[in-house]
């Protein structure tokens, strides 16, 4: 096993018994992330829903169903890509993330990150947006549009469990999704 993947289960043990912020008081079971280690992209959502919850794992649920659809049609498996969250604990009856939690559990992102060292980071959604890059803009404005920072181009995406209630968006995130196919393309030259 490499030093980073041993690394990052440590960091995924670690998130499992966390109790830093009151979500592990009404979670079943935090939801580290997964994938791989070496990945040149990594998926970030907003927080574990009732499915991630119950099973522990990242994106298992309708949204992570059309997740995975997406990565398939851009070649891409979930095992060959890294797919986390900002809170890695499910927050009662799925409201957002409070401020509190989110700073509590951004340094197990930020490790991760780090050990991972993605080409591209994709946030989804605003709560990924706003807590990764220094924008309070909305998902509206900023999917789609590659924003190089430090030695990391973000790509920020619709949320998918935005294209489960409002259908249209369906087709954004496909061609999103193309675009970051072309963009990891062009940095893999
Ligand atoms: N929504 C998220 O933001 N993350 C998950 O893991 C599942 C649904
Ligand atoms: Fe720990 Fe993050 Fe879970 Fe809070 S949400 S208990 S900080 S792992």
């Amino acid at each position: 096993m490499t030093q980073s993947q041993e690394s990052i289960n440590q960091v995924s043990k670690e998130v499992t018994v966390c109790t830093k912020c009151r979500l592990s008081e009404t979670r079943q079971h935090a939801v580290p992330g997964e994938g791989s280690v070496e990945s040149k992209v990594v998926f970030v959502g907003e927080a574990p829903g009732e499915q991630e919850d119950v099973q522990g794992r990242p994106f298992v649920g309708a949204a992570g169903k059309l997740l995975t659809e997406l990565l398939a049609s851009i070649g891409l498996r979930r095992e060959d890509v890294y797919i986390t969250n900002i809170v890695k604990c499910r927050p009662p009856k799925n409201r957002p993330p409070r401020i509190a939690e989110t700073s509590s559990c951004m340094p197990y992102l930020q490790r991760q990150l780090s050990l991972i060292a993605p080409k591209v980071i994709c946030p989804m959604g605003n709560s990924a947006i706003h807590s990764l890059m220094a924008s309070e803009k909305s998902v509206t404005d900023l999917h789609g549009i590659p924003f190089e920072m430090g030695n990391v181009t973000y790509f920020p995406m619709y949320h998918p469990a935005a294209a489960l209630y409002t259908f249209q968006l369906r087709r954004v995130l496909e061609e999103d999704f193309k675009k970051l196919r072309a963009l990891l393309d062009s940095l893999s030259s």
